[in-house]
């Protein structure tokens, strides 16, 4: 009776009427949402579902995604966010995948749940806010339900999580609410966290960072989530003021957008206490601006599969540490290793591999790519990283990004931030590909200012990189393509090469 389903349950005893939600201008105590949860279960049960059963969300950040992720906690159901960009055919994977039998869905999906309804296992539609064609209206179908016992257990599945696909087709994690929990308190360790904490819920929900960097241990702690229902550099600048809010959790490109505003410089930022950057690496100058305007910044380092903390470098050593992804949090192990197994040495590369009380229970329905990934209690991340003689974690690159230049590895991560460093360069991405004579060779996508001169830059490379490093070409466009979580999209550079 412990799991995350419980939570909201008790904090309607123990803090009643502090904030848990801000939405829009409308402010919700703990207890109200507590009330709310509970109706939606009792709308949740209503439809049929049942322990085990799996509930979609598929919308941009909102309420809704939260009492539904809570009242399937305190169902024993399932919750199955779906990312709110995918299109039609990829959202029909994730809940075919997943065999959802009710999706509950935000106003803006209502034409994939038309395009869906026909394709998929799906019973039922909930429409949240405006009422759409033949979706079920969710106000209507709230009612209070004669169940009173919680049913959950640490060790059942909470939701299923799809990876953000930046490799390939996305995996289904199934982390329980002990996962859940256990991730809640590491990041209260790691992060400072306090009772009157205002996060702002930024990235999207549907998303680990999103959901678990400060949102979920906020609330657990009884502090408050501001939602916005999607990242907008100035108007998220504009909340941040108004809202007082005290920390947040990022993607390294959102926090680049905000800086380049001109609210960056003018908005009162002053309750802002710290930031979780995580998902990718944070670029130095990103940092810098950061840190200048007072905040601090968390570098944190995570995937789906840990709910997704795994590391987080301390405030005081943002500077001196600059690069790391710090520390492992409190209750997770985290080694790097050779091939064979056994540990690497200090500053040498290899697999990051964790294991903790916060890792996954497998991928669903996928005991192949499961048994791939979870060896003997430790997950194999695919992530190249070192740890220095103090313990710190310095991520390299995924290994399936890796270059092999001339039998030298090189770190397309190492590359773009050496591109990121250079006057004019906003944003740059480096794949490889092959070559007759190196074998492979690295080419840049890159995004920059005008007048910025392709061979300026990689002249201005030479200067900083190792000859073997230095890409082949460098190419200048006007946007690189992301996934829905932020991340450069590295299939798609390379559907444009082969073209
Ligand atoms: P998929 O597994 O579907 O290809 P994904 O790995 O991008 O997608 P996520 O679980 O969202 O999906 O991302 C986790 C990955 O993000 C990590 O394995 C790592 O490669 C990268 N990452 C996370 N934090 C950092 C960081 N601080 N520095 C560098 N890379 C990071
Ligand atoms: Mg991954």
């Amino acid at each position: 009776n412990a799991g995350l389903g419980s939570w909201p349950e008790r904090r309607r005893t123990i803090s009643p009427h502090r904030d848990a939600l801000w939405f829009e201008g409308v402010t919700t105590s703990h207890r109200q949402f507590s009330d709310r949860i509970r109706r939606v279960a009792g709308a949740l049960a209503g439809l049929g579902v049942r322990p085990g059963d799996r509930v979609g969300w598929l919308g941009t950040n909102h309420p809704a995604a939260l009492e539904t992720l809570y009242a399937c906690g305190q169902l024993g159901a399932v919750w199955v966010p779906v990312n709110a960009r995918l299109t039609a055919p990829e959202a029909r994977y994730v809940l075919d995948h997943s065999g959802a039998s009710v999706v509950v869905h935000g106003k803006d999906h209502g034409s994939i749940a038309d395009a869906l309804r026909p394709l998929t296992h799906v019973r039922h539609w909930v429409a949240v806010e405006a009422p759409h064609g033949e979706s079920l209206p969710y106000e209507e179908l709230l009612t209070d339900p004669e169940f009173r016992d919680l049913n959950v257990a640490l060790e059942d599945p909470c939701l299923i999580m799809y990876t953000s696909g930046t490799t390939g087709r996305p995996k289904g994690a199934v982390l329980t609410h002990g996962n859940m929990t256990w991730n809640a308190v590491n990041q209260f360790m790691g992060m400072d966290f306090a009772q009157d904490e205002r996060t702002l819920a930024l990235a999207p929900l549907f998303h680990i960072g999103g959901l678990n960097g400060t949102v979920n241990p906020t609330l657990l702690r009884g502090g408050c989530a501001v939602l916005v229902r999607r990242f907008d550099p100035a108007e998220t600048l504009a909340v941040i003021e108004e809202q007082r809010v005290t920390s947040f959790f990022a993607v390294p490109t959102m926090l680049d957008a905000m800086s380049r505003e001109e609210g960056f410089r003018t908005r009162d930022l002053s309750a802002l206490r710290t930031i979780g950057a995580a998902g990718a690496p944070l670029p130095l100058p990103t940092l810098r601006t950061w840190l200048d305007r007072g905040v601090t910044m968390q570098q944190c380092y995570g995937m789906t599969e840990a709910a997704p903390g795994c590391t987080v470098l301390d405030s005081a050593d943002a500077v001196r540490k600059v690069g790391s992804a710090g520390k492992p949090v409190f209750f997770t192990d985290l080694r790097v290793v050779r091939p064979d197994g056994t540990e690497a040495a200090p500053d040498e590369v290899g697999e990051v591999v964790v294991q903790g009380p916060n890792i996954m229970a497998g991928y669903w329905n996928d005991p192949v790519r499961t048994a791939e990934v979870l060896v003997n209690g430790w997950y194999h991340t695919g992530d190249a990283g070192s740890i220095d003689d103090e313990g710190y974690l310095f991520i390299r690159d995924r290994f399936k990004d890796m270059i092999i230049s001339g039998g030298e590895n090189v770190y397309p991560a190492e590359v773009e931030s050496a591109l990121l460093e250079l006057p004019g360069v906003l944003e740059a991405a480096v794949i490889g590909v092959p070559d007759e004579k190196w074998g492979e060779v690295g080419v840049a996508f890159v995004v920059a200012s005008g007048g910025t001169a392709p061979d300026a830059v990689r002249d201005a490379l030479r200067e900083r990189l190792a000859g073997f490093k230095v890409p082949r070409e460098i190419r200048l466009v006007p946007a690189l393509p992301k996934t829905a979580t932020g991340k450069i999209y590295k299939p798609d550079l390379r559907k444009e090469l082969q073209s």
